[in-house]
């Protein structure tokens, strides 16, 4: 590796009779120690303290891509830590640009992304004894319950094990968000180069493999050999954790039916035969034993009770996971497997042997009579076309594009625009389809779509509600610029879930409601993207596959009726609703 000595520091002279010692200083610490560990990408906003680290980590070969807002620059190194099961990283600078990045720590550590947020920050005496410094904030405190760790440094010499800590902290175990806290003083300290070089610690096997007990094991096999009606339920833990000839090994070898989690599409290609996606309330209320594989039984799931469920105490739940903590967090977990996935997997393989019984044969053909009945009626659905066009038409058109690309990307937010997309659109390859996730949070579009694009180099496809896509819309000023081959596709029906509500006082327009007819290609189109408004499946289709070949970023306006969503899409009974005076 080479070292990143700041040049004017060296001895300038060579006549020199006793030269100076080279020195290195805080910037290129940091620079080199993110770099000793293969950190090559920053994700960012720059500003005081932290502009001339970016133009430094540039002038070193890093890649700096500069955001509009630093929540989405978070995005985006979270989504970055998803796809390399290696921490992404976020710049930002002190505390407001350090508080918009907080969201997507907090998002990224729910999520067990791994991810690092630096922030540069003010003087600590001054901080301290809160006497006002500029953008003063203890930024430390308030970053700690938010992430899995939070670091700061104060001297030069111990950036590098500042960096490694991080680095360990995001990936070993459950992944999660990490925060930094540099102060800007930090930057300009010097020190001996060689010393410097000493300080820096490249971390060894940054996450371990966590070997499952063998006794753990055989407990899972024996509750499942009893099932009747098994289950698995792959999670995007599973997808995370890169194991994906185990984990389709184990599907297949135990032939057992498996819904996947939003994020685990793909894991297995959703027009496998097991799959069981378009039978999911069938299967997860008549399932005996349940396997979850880097899933947990949070909200997403019903928290494993509840009508979703049927009756109570029908199920036996076996759970694979890295966190022990997470057993038993909802309901009984009857037959707990911690450790990492591969490893789990791996040891379940092993366990079940090359005789393992075929799942019953009777719980297999009902589920895929479901199945088939779930799927013609979805068919007749997809081919309706309108003008406008409703969910339906448009998803229909889009699902084909996914069926030719199977490589590309998929970034889906929004409220009807992410439930439909997600029970439409098949997935064909593992992390692909990248989405609102563990806490459904609307504002990760653009961040997603050019971390996306900058980690892998495929299309992205960015499928976007209409209020979705405002929370980050700027970022269409960052894909043009860095041209990355980014296609938004806008479900535009004019607001939030829909755009026909009225103020019943007739001075406004309703608080989910939206301009009338506004054209969001038109922002693509200010900054050199290519806008195209598209009311039909049919010219939707043409746009969305021209913008995909080209590789040119590309916003398409799809004119959806505003009459076609419902409240706040699948999840309409988490809103509470007054009972008294209703409109
Ligand atoms: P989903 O929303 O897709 O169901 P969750 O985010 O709820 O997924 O669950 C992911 C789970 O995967 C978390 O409990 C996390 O601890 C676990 N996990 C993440 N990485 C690994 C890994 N490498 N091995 C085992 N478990 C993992
Ligand atoms: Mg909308």
């Amino acid at each position: 590796m080479g070292l990143a000595i700041a040049p004017k520091l060296f001895p300038v002279d060579s006549n020199e009779a006793t030269p100076e010692p080279a020195l290195t200083d805080g910037f290129h610490l940091v620079i080199d120690a993110l770099k000793l560990n293969g950190i090559n990408t920053i994700y960012g906003v720059p500003g005081i303290p932290i502009t001339d680290l970016g133009r430094k980590m540039q002038a070193c070969g890093m890649r700096v891509i500069s955001f509009r807002h630093e929540q989405n620059a978070g995005n985006a190194a979270a989504i970055a830590g998803f796809i390399n099961k290696a921490p992404g990283v976020c710049l930002t600078v002190s505390a407001p640009g350090f508080l918009n990045g907080l969201t997507a720590l907090a998002n990224a550590t729910t999520n067990c992304f791994p991810m690092i947020l630096i922030s540069g920050s003010s003087e600590r005496e001054i901080v301290d004894l809160q006497q006002g410094d500029y953008e003063e904030m203890d930024q430390l405190a308030i970053a700690k319950p938010l992430c899995k760790a939070a670091f700061r440094v104060l001297h030069a010499c111990d950036i590098g094990i500042a960096v490694a800590r991080a680095y360990r902290a995001a990936v070993s175990g459950r992944p999660g968000g990490v925060y930094l806290d540099l102060p800007a003083k930090l930057f300009s300290q010097t020190m001996d180069a060689l010393e410097g070089q000493k300080s820096l610690v490249k971390v060894i096997d940054a996450a371990p493999a966590q070997i499952p007990a063998p006794a753990a094991i055989q407990r899972a096999l024996d509750v499942l050999k009893t099932a009747q009606r098994p289950l698995i339920v792959l999670g995007k833990g599973a997808a995370y954790a890169q194991a994906d000839e185990a984990v389709r090994a184990l599907v297949e070898r135990s032939g057992i039916p498996y819904v996947p989690m939003s994020m685990a599409k793909g894991l297995l290609p959703d027009t496998h035969p097991q799959s069981a996606g378009a039978a999911r309330s069938l299967v997860l209320k008549d399932a005996d034993v349940v396997l979850l594989v880097g899933a947990r039984l949070n909200w997403l799931l019903s928290h494993g009770k509840g009508k979703t469920w049927g009756a109570p105490g029908s199920k036996k739940f076996i759970q694979i996971d890295i966190e022990p903590k997470e057993m038993d967090s909802n309901v009984e977990i009857v037959a707990p497997v911690v450790g990492d996935i591969g490893s789990c997997v791996e040891a379940l393989l092993a366990g079940m042997g090359h005789d393992w019984p075929a799942a019953p044969a009777a719980w297999i053909a009902t589920v895929n009579a479901k199945k088939q009945e779930n799927a013609s009626k979805m068919a007749a659905k997809l081919a309706k076309i309108k003008s406008p066009m409703d969910f339906h038409g448009a998803l229909g058109v889009l699902k084909t594009v996914i069926a030719n690309r199977p490589d590309a990307m998929l970034v889906n937010e929004g409220a009807n625009t992410l439930d439909l997309a997600r029970g439409i659109i098949d997935m064909y390859q593992p992390r692909k389809r990248l989405d609102v996730g563990t806490w459904g949070i609307m504002g990760i579009g653009m961040g997603f779509a050019v971390a996306a694009a900058v980690e892998t180099g495929k299309p992205v496809l960015a499928i976007e509600g209409d209020s979705a896509f405002g929370f980050s819309g700027m970022e269409v000023e960052t894909i043009c610029r860095y041209n990355l081959p980014v296609c938004i596709v806008v479900f535009n029906n004019n607001g939030i879930y829909r755009g026909t509500d009225t103020d019943p006082t007739g001075k406004d327009l309703a608080p989910t409601v939206f301009v009338q007819g506004a054209r969001y290609d038109k922002m693509m189109e200010a900054f050199g993207g290519v806008g195209v408004n598209a009311t039909t499946p049919d010219e939707l289709l043409r746009a969305v596959n021209e913008a995909m070949d080209s590789g040119k970023p590309t916003l398409i306006n799809a004119v959806i009726d505003p009459a076609a969503g419902t409240e706040s899409g699948n999840i309409g009974s988490l809103n509470p609703q007054s009972v008294i005076g209703k409109k």
